[in-house]
């Protein structure tokens, strides 16, 4: 059967990652969440102290950053550090805060976008951020953008904080979801922007099992049509 690259960009936590998650596992295609890739970056320059104003430290730093994905005792996939499992440590508020100032360096992005390319070389995948459509695979067979009310993205963000045990104001997570959509989509570095091909999904008032399925039948489209 033909194989698609499916690209889910859109506004932080549209649910892009857990929606891209099942819609790989229905079509046995392998998924990547390339926002855990600028996460564990900007986790390892958090620890090392690396500044952001020197090149030269940045790229230090970047040849020193091996991200990988694998599988773990409960059926998930997490994301190795330089060999350590920081799933956790990366959804911090302390990483969400910084992210986006990593995240717009562009010697930052042009070592995840060689990555990314070169886990896609196969096709089969699917894969969410920010730049997915626009600048990692121009030439996805289907692209998504996902977007919703920053009040509704802020609820649901904290509501997975809560069942992480991590209390954090509605006020503190609206303003990061807020200060991350100005961040993403004005930088000048592959900002977050619906490409002229997306389609366009607002899951305000959508359920999470219709989006999938939407998704799914869209994915179906292409990989029969
Ligand atoms: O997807 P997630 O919200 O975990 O991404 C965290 C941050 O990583 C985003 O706010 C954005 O700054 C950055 N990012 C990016 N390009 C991507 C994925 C994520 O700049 N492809």
């Amino acid at each position: 059967m033909k194989k698609i690259i499916i690209a889910i960009d859109g506004h932080s936590a549209t649910g892009k990652s857990s929606t891209a998650k099942v819609v790989a596992s229905r079509l046995g295609y392998l998924y990547l969440d390339s926002g855990a890739m600028y996460r564990a970056t900007t986790l390892y320059f958090l620890k090392h102290g690396v500044s952001l104003a020197h090149k030269a430290d940045v790229l230090r730093a970047l040849e020193e950053i091996h991200i990988s994905f694998e599988p773990t005792a409960q059926g998930n996939t997490a994301t190795f550090l330089n060999g350590k499992n920081v799933e956790e440590e990366i959804r911090s508020m302390e990483v969400s805060n910084y992210v986006s100032a990593v995240s717009a360096l562009k010697e930052v992005r042009q070592a995840m976008v060689a990555q990314q390319r070169a886990l896609g070389k196969q096709k089969g995948i699917v894969m969410d951020g920010r730049d997915i459509g626009s600048v990692v695979f121009p030439h996805a067979e289907l692209k998504i953008f996902m977007t919703a009310s920053a009040r509704v993205r802020a609820l649901r963000r904290q509501k997975e904080l809560q069942e992480k045990g991590q209390s954090v104001s509605f006020e503190e997570i609206l303003a990061n979801v807020q200060e991350r959509d100005h961040q993403d989509s004005t930088r000048s570095e592959s900002p977050l922007l619906k490409v002229e091909d997306a389609i366009e999904i607002d899951n305000s008032e959508l359920s999470f099992n219709k989006q999938v399925e939407k998704i799914l039948q869209l994915a179906l489209a292409k990989i029969n049509g």
